[in-house]
Parts: C-alpha cells; structure tokens; sequence
C-alpha cells in the first residue's frame, strides 16, 4: 500500500493448514497495528486461534538473520551467493548433479517453491529437492495418488459441517488446527443428531467433542479399516453399485479383509468391542460420512496403507465425491500443498506430473525450456541426509526449516552436517539447531514482507501479501534462489521480477500438454495482470473453464485420475509399527504439537502469550506407569533410546501425570530444542524408520526407556 493513512490488507496465517486469511492494519507511520480475522475468507470467516491472534507480537525484528554471514562473518549478497554458486558448480562438475541437494519446507510460499524446484530439476538436473512437507502429509499424497490416480483431495471444509458422521482419525485437530475445530463445534451444537468418533491412542481436547473415543493401539489403524470392509459386507454396507461402475479392485481388498472379525479388530487395536461395532454400525447406517485424518495416521511406516485403508471404505460405500461425505486429509502446514503442486518432493515433478514418465518429463522441459531433466526419482528426506552423512551429497541447501529438530536421528543429522562441505541456510531466524551448522547463511524476508501464494488443506489458493518492507538487508526466498541459479551461469528461466511473474509461468505450466485431463488445472488463473495477481481472491483448485469460480469438491462426477478414470482399491496389510518396545526399551513414545506453539518455536517463542497454556516442555505418562516406578509428577527423567550411541542421552523431560493416555505410551510435544531450552528434541529419539512408499518417517511410535534423573 502507498497511501499515507492508515489502510487494511488481507493476506493469511503463516502457520497451519487451515489457511486462515488475516487483516491487519497499517498505521500512518506504516507500522502493523491492529490485526484480526478475515470475515469474508472462507477458511475461518473472520475467526482466528490463539496462535494466529498473536502474529504482531512474533513479528519483530529481534531474533532477526539481517545479513548473509559467510562461514560466521557478516558478508555482503554478491560474495555470499557468488560462494553459494561456486561452490554447487565445482560440486556438481566434480561429481555430478546427484552430488548436490536443497531441502525446503511447506513454509515456502508456492513462487519459492516453483523456483527452487525449476533450479533443481531443470537446470541443475537432478531431483535431489524434497521438502519437510516429507514429514507431514507425503503417505497422504501417496494414498491419493494410489487411489485416485492424481494427489487430489476430494473435500472440502464445509464437508465438515455438513456431515451426519465426522471421524478424525490420528487428529488433535483442537489443538492443531483450532479455527477448523471451532467450525465442527459449531456445526455439531447446530445440529445435535451429528455424531462424532475420534480414534486416537490419546484422549485429547478433540475427543471432547465426540459421542465416541476408540483408543487403539498405536499404528493398528489398518486393522480397524480392514475391519470395518469386512463389517459392511456382512451387513448390507456396500454399495455394489458404485463398486462395480466406478471402481477397480474391490474383490482383493474383501478377500484379504475377510480376516478381519470383529474379534479380531478389537483384539488387535486393543479396545472394547463394543466400540468398534459401535463405530461400524455408525459408518454402515450414515449417508454422509467424513473421515478426518492427519499425522497419527502419516506419520507411520504403514502410513500410505493406513490412508489407503480408509479411502478403501470410503469406496466401498459410495462415500467420495459427495457433499458431506470422504477422505480428507488435514493438511499440517500453511503450504504443504502449494509445494505439492509445483513438485517440491523428490518424486514428483511441477504440476502433478511423474518423473518417472518420460512424457511429462518431455512437457516440463518443453515448456521450461531448460537444459535438462531430471530423469529419475531423487532423495527423499530421511534418504537425503543418509547420503550427507556417507558423503554422496556433498552440498545441501536448507530452505525455511529446522531439520536439527524436526527430523528423526538427530545424532545423524548432525554427523551429515558436520560431514558436508557445504551447508547452505536461508531463514529469516539468527539462530537455531540447524544455523549453528551453516557455511553460509542468507536472511530471508518472513511474514508480513513475503509475498505470494499459498494453498490450504481444501485445495484453496491465498495470497500471502507482502505489507512490511524487508527487514535489514533479507530478500524473498524466490529472488535468492533466483540470484543464485544466475551466478551459477543460469541465465535464462530465472528472470522474474515480482512474485506474479512466477504464478504466471506456474499457471502455464498446469494447462501445457493437458488436453483437458490434468487434475491441478488453473488455466481459469491465467495472464493474471499484476491488479488481478494482488486482488486474487482465494479459489479452489482447479480452475478451468467449466469451473471459472474454483472447485469445491472433486470426484462429483464419478470420474478419476488414474488411466482407466476408475478408482482403485488398494490392498492393504496390516503390519505392526517398526520401532518396538523390548524389555530394555519398553515404552512407546508418542509425539505432537500443543496448541499454541508452532513448529521449532523460532517465532512462537517470542510472544509471551503464548507459553501461558505451556510454558516448558514435558513428558506424559499414565499414573500407574508412574507408580509402577515410582515416579511422582514434576520428577525430571532421562530419556534415551536404542539407535543412541551413548547410553543416557541428555534429552531430560519433567513427568507430567496424564490418565488420558493409554498405559505403556508416552507422549511430549516436538516444539522445544537446545536453541530454546536445556533439554535436547525428542525427536533424537526416533529413528530413521520410514513408510517405505512415501518416505514418511515414523515420528509417532519410538521405543524409549525412562530413568529418573
Ligand atoms: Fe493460523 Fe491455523 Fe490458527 Fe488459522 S487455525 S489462525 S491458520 S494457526
């Protein structure tokens, strides 16, 4: 805005995957004043959690990286990124494309995210870019894509409201995504015949809200969804019609679910019969049902049959593509999805497309008029900082995230940093876990002076609006990662201008080769002008000429993704979770957010406000664990697990007593690290198991052992 008075501008939350939009006012001396909820986007309709209430407070510039630092000195641009340059090509002519990696996150906006992968993709030429979007929805993506033949999530946030039967499986959703839970609670006080089922080793503030808990045993969710096909199919729940028309594989599903008594359901996952049939009969009897799932579910080494099994039920009962009705997957960050959808994780290309066919390799190329292609899969995160450690990848650039703390096997991660030549960390934070190992360190503009897209968990498209000039001398991930494919010699495909330019080139993208069949279609977005760009209202994907408005729901058709425009069942087996308790380590350690903190806590942790719900960190366990060994509330333990090379490892936790959680299980929340308190990150305690089809590591169910310190 250039006007001299105070003037109003919408944008979004940084934060989770609600995508909440935001008004903020500028004062006359251009200074942020006032901020609330934007009553006219309709993700929240004006309403905002704490977290999101308290942006002002975490937007100072304390805490601030103001200039590029070259291994530890204050440096200038032109010598930090002619280092950054130099160093990728000597790197890659030395030992090729595969030698270099960049690791970026779902705080990216989408503009980021299109360059960076172009830079890797299709000038570098290799798919080494993936994103800790890895560790937050990538089963998510797998199952759609598996199911439905493209990563499309079929629902929408009214979906929740208007549903008969809400299930959230693996979901805190209260506390993770508050705005979205307050638009349940209301829908559920305006209608008091909706029913809602939270399944959830733990009781949390969600199942507050539901007529029934099912506390299953940790990762037994396949066995639960198995179940539940076999109960349809012995009491008149499927719908034969919908299965024999618009789906393909129903008859190996049934068979290997057959197994799956009501017996044996509740026998494996560790409950009360009575729930499960309780929660069948509800499935079976509704019209409208949607299944709600977030980390508890992708978080897993069975996390994309976990997904799949749900979707399978949702197939088998004619439960997709309806109003109030299908599986939705809750997006954990504000632009998990916009990195999907440009091809921020190692096995996609931009706009949906396959690295592994030859023929979208050819479209991107094309259109991108680059050098190269990438021609086959790259490193996925856990496998990315693998080859760091044994020296394969020899440069890495990490792009707005905190791998030191959000990844699994800290001890590894940073025996790769420490083992790589180069490390290279944009951020807009002076310090974190990650930073600490930094060669070079660019500063990078952060909320409030960004400028893009983002979109949310029902496929919505925002503007994330650049209000604030940048602070010191930080520029906008795009035009850093921009500088830096020039200094390497890229000339051509890195020449933008504003964040527009950007969207435009990605918006061409979606519509080239597409002969009306591309599920992330924004043709209806293109030749945007710069008034146009900056007016975006927020609209849902895709956005073509039948659908100038956007699309609320997909699948309304009965038409899918996948070759033969048929769904596809997937056979999933139940298999058990890979990191186990044993007689040394005999707990399961379970892991979360709390609500009003955020991530590595490097801009939550400034404002006070927010640590008055929690102000340190913790570990819960059931009193009769507790007393079992004779520990008492607030008693300081020392947690250590197997994969450690030393045998107490200096993670050291406060017991807090929580009869809520299931005996045997632990849970703390993944917010606190050594830049933010004496205590080391749980997540250290984790190791590298993965979902073997997505990736995605298994952050919900570590082995530990526990001694009072
Ligand atoms: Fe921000 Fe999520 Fe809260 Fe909305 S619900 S205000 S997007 S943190």
């Amino acid at each position: 805005p250039n006007t001299s008075g105070p003037s109003l501008v919408t944008t979004t939350c940084p934060y989770c995957g609600v995508g909440c939009g935001v008004e903020v006012t500028l004062d006359e001396s251009r200074q942020l004043s006032v901020l609330q909820g934007s009553s006219d986007h309709p993700a929240n309709f004006g309403r905002l959690c704490v977290k999101g209430s308290k942006l002002l407070e975490t937007n100072s510039i304390n805490g601030r990286l103001l200039s590029p630092m070259v291994h530890g000195e204050p440096s200038d641009w032109q010598t930090a990124t002619q280092t950054v340059a130099d160093k990728f090509k000597q790197v890659i002519a030395e030992h090729g494309p595969e030698s270099v990696a960049f690791y970026v996150s779902g705080q990216l906006l989408t503009e980021d995210y299109y360059v960076a992968n172009k830079l890797m993709k299709g000038y570098i030429g290799s798919a080494n870019i993936d994103t800790n979007s890895r560790l937050c929805m990538s089963s998510a993506v797998a199952a759609y894509k598996r199911a439905f033949g493209a990563d499309a999530v079929p629902c929408c946030y009214e979906d929740l409201e208007v549903t008969e039967l809400l299930i959230l499986v693996g979901s805190n959703a209260a506390w993770t995504h508050p705005v979205l839970f307050q638009r349940m609670e209301r829908a559920k006080k305006l209608n008091p015949d909706m029913r809602v089922i939270t399944i959830d080793p733990r009781k949390t503030a969600t199942s507050e809200l539901a007529d029934s808990h099912l506390p299953i045993k940790p990762g037994t969710d396949v066995a639960l969804f198995n179940g539940l096909i076999q109960y349809l199919s012995q009491n008149s729940g499927l719908d034969q019609k919908y299965i024999d028309s618009v789906t393909q594989g129903f008859d190996v599903v049934l068979d290997e679910c057959k197994q799956w008594t009501l017996d044996l359901v509740a026998q494996t996952c560790d409950i009360d019969k009575a729930l499960v049939e309780n929660f069948y009969h509800l499935f079976c009897e509704t019209e409208k049902v949607v299944t709600a799932y977030c980390m508890g579910v992708n978080q897993s080494t069975s996390g994309t049959d976990k997904a799949n099994s749900i979707i399978n039920c949702h197939l088998a009962s004619g439960k997709v593509g309806k109003v109030g009705s299908g599986p939705f997957s809750l997006t954990g960050q504000p632009n998990a999805m916009g990195g999907r959808e440009v091809g921020g994780l190692a096995n996609m290309l931009a706009c949906h497309m396959d690295i592994d066919n030859p023929e979208h390799r050819q479209t991107v190329q094309t259109y991108w008029q680059s050098p190269t292609i990438a021609s086959k899969v790259g490193l996925k995160a856990v496998d990315m900082f693998d080859d760091i450690e044994t020296g394969k990848v020899k440069a890495v650039w990490i792009m707005a995230t905190n791998p030191m703390v959000s990844m699994p096997n800290r001890e590894k991660i940073a025996k790769a940093l420490k083992k790589c030549e180069m490390v290279v960390v944009s951020d807009c934070v002076d310090k974190n876990d990650t930073l600490s190992f930094a060669d070079v360190a660019l500063p990078a503009t952060g909320w409030s002076e960004k400028d893009g897209t983002v979109t949310n968990s029902e496929r919505r498209i925002s503007r994330q609006r650049g209000i604030m000039p940048a602070s010191g001398q930080a520029k906008h991930d795009w035009q850093i990662i921009c500088d830096v494919a020039k200094a390497m010699g890229f000339e051509q495909g890195f020449d933008f201008n504003h964040p527009r330019e950007i969207f435009d080139e990605y918006v061409g993208l979606t519509q080239a080769d597409n002969n009306g069949k591309r599920d992330l279609d924004l043709s209806g977005l293109a030749g945007l002008s710069a008034r146009a760009y900056d007016g975006l209202k927020p609209i849902q994907w895709p956005v073509n000429q039948s659908a100038p408005e956007g699309t609320k729901r997909l699948f309304t058709n009965d038409k899918f993704y996948t070759p033969s425009g048929k769904a596809n069942f997937l056979k999933t087996v139940f298999t058990p979770p890979e990191q186990v308790t044993t007689n040394d380590y005999p707990f399961v350690l379970n892991s979360g957010r709390l609500r009003d903190q955020w991530h590595t806590m490097t801009r939550t942790g400034k404002a006070s406000a927010l640590t008055s719900h929690f102000s340190r960190p913790f570990l819960a366990m059931h009193p009769k664990d507790a007393d079992a060994m004779a520990l008492k509330e607030h008693d300081l333990v020392n947690l250590t697990a197997g994969h450690l090379s030393h045998e107490q490892s200096d993670i050291c936790l406060p017991l807090v007593l929580d009869d809520k959680q299931r005996k045997g299980e632990l849970f703390a929340p993944i917010h606190w690290s050594t830049t933010n308190s004496a205590s080391s990150n749980i997540t250290g305690l984790y190791t590298d198991a993965n979902d073997k089809i997505s990736g995605q590591p298994e952050l919900k169910h570590a082995a530990v052992a526990l001694t009072k310190v």
